[in-house]
Order: structure tokens, then sequence, then C-alpha cells
């Protein structure tokens, strides 16, 4: 039998207690990684991982996690940074709080996530790094100049990141959804809904376990061997 060979592998989500990043952990456990994920607010118990309550806008809460998960799991193999928000405005109505939060959480939040535990895969020679970036930061959207903003910085941050990794073996790569059913939608009115649906080809917004999937494959030591300083698009041919 073929396998992704993420057995016993330990990966690490942050913003793993729902939506995406929950999806992410229930597949990683069913392909048999050793999972530890972050929540912020709830914890969400998701079964057979190890949760760990941090900011990501808070370095020492991070280092404290990835300290937290190598003492409790092993080695981290996997770091999907996936924790996010969203705080949208049209640019003349968009506070510096929430330019700010949006940056803190989303792009500097993935800073705090990488740094501790860079050095340590670059010293074992191994490792994936997985960040959930956006449709959004790739092709820009109304209301939401901080959040495009925080994702396009995220794959210019990977892309960099790929190329100073490769020579010690540590792989580093996005995923960029379009539009999933998670409770970041909730915020959007029908009527864009509706807008939106007609803009996407495949006729429906996407699932969460459909990104939890194109992570695994970049995850996976034996699919993407390859693969790195890429963005996997998952839209349903939105943006192509
Ligand atoms: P949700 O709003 O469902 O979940 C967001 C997650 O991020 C929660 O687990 C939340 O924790 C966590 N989080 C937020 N801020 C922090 C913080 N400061 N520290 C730690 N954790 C934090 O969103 P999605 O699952 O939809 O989004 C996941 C990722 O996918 C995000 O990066 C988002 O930008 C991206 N994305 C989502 C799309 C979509 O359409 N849904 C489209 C494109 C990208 P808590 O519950 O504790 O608040």
């Amino acid at each position: 039998m073929t396998s992704l060979g993420l057995e016993d592998q330990v990966v690490l989500v942050t913003g793993g207690n729902r939506g995406i990043g929950a999806a992410i952990v229930n597949l990683m456990n069913s392909l048999g990684a050793k999972v530890a994920y972050t929540y912020r607010s709830s914890e969400n118990p998701q079964v057979g991982a190890l949760a760990i309550s941090a900011d990501v806008t808070e370095p020492a809460g991070m280092e404290a996690v990835t300290e937290k998960v190598e003492e409790k799991l092993g080695p981290i193999y996997g770091v999907v940074a996936n924790a996010g928000i969203t705080r949208d405005n049209f640019f003349p109505k968009l506070t510096a709080a929430n330019w700010d939060a949006v940056i803190d959480t989303n792009l500097k939040g993935v800073y705090n996530t990488l740094q501790p535990v860079i050095p340590k895969m670059y010293e074992r020679r191994c490792g994936s790094i997985v960040c959930i970036t956006s449709i959004s930061g790739e092709r820009g959207n109304l209301g939401q100049t901080n959040y495009a903003a925080s994702k396009a910085g995220t794959i210019g941050l990977i892309k960099s990141l790929a190329l100073e990794a490769a020579r010690y073996g540590v792989r580093a790569n996005a995923v960029s959804p379009g539009f999933i059913e998670t409770d970041m939608l909730t915020p959007i009115s029908d009527k864009v809904k509706q807008r939106i649906l007609s803009e996407i080809p495949m006729g429906r917004f996407g699932k969460a376990s459909e990104v939890a999937w194109a992570v695994a494959f970049l995850l996976s030591p034996v699919a993407s061997s390859y693969v790195t300083g890429t963005v996997v698009r998952v839209n349903g041919a939105h943006h192509t």
C-alpha cells in the first residue's frame, strides 16, 4: 500500500481548533501523524491531538509552543501556519488598529510561529513548512487591503524561505484557498455571497477538507519531495 509518509511525523498546526485548521488537524491525525495544534479562545478538543493555548502574536508564547511540542511529541517535522483573521473595511475607513491587528496576526504571526522551529529543522536537515495564504493575497479583494497585504506578504516570505532552506533539506510552500465555508465567511452578507458564487467557475464555495488535502500533499515527504517555493491554489478556478 502506498502512503504519504506522514506516519509518526510530528506536525504543528496553528489555529487548529476550528475551520480549516481543524480539518488539517483531523486529516493529519488520520494519516498517522502526531499532531499538535494551538488555539487562542476555545480549545474545542480535536481527538488524538495535543492542544496548546497560544496567541501567534506573542513571540515568547510561540517559543514555548515549539518547546512543549518537542518535549511531548518529539522533533517537529511539519508546521502549518494557519491562524488568521479578517478586519475588513474600505481603505478610507480602515483604522490603524485594524491594519495592525491583521498584519500582526497573519504576517508577524507566521514569523513568530516559524522563528523558533526553523533552526531546529536546519540542524536536523528535515522539515516541511506550509503557510495558508489567500486568493485575496494573490489578486486583491474589495475591503481587504490589510488582509491582502498580509497574505501577499506570506507568499513573499515562503518564496524567500524556500530559497534559504533548500540547502538544509527543508521545504517551504503555501496553500492559497479561495472562498471556503468556515466561520470566516459569516460576516459576508448573502447578497455579496451570491455575487462571489457567480464568479466561481465551479459554482460553489470550497470545503475545509479540500484545503487540508493540499496541505497534506505539501507536507508529505513522499508526494512533494521536490516541491518548494510554490503556491498551491484551492479555489474552484476562481483565480487561475
Ligand atoms: P476561522 O475564522 O474559522 O479560524 C481562524 C483560526 O485562527 C481559529 O482557530 C482562531 O483561533 C485562529 N486565530 C486567529 N487569531 C489568532 C491568534 N492571534 N493566535 C492564535 N490563533 C489565532 O478561519 P478559517 O479556518 O477560514 O481560516 C484559516 C486560515 O485560512 C486563515 O489564515 C485564513 O486567512 C485562511 N483563509 C481562509 C479562507 C476562507 O474563505 N475561509 C480563504 C482564504 C484563506 P480562535 O478560535 O481561538 O479565535
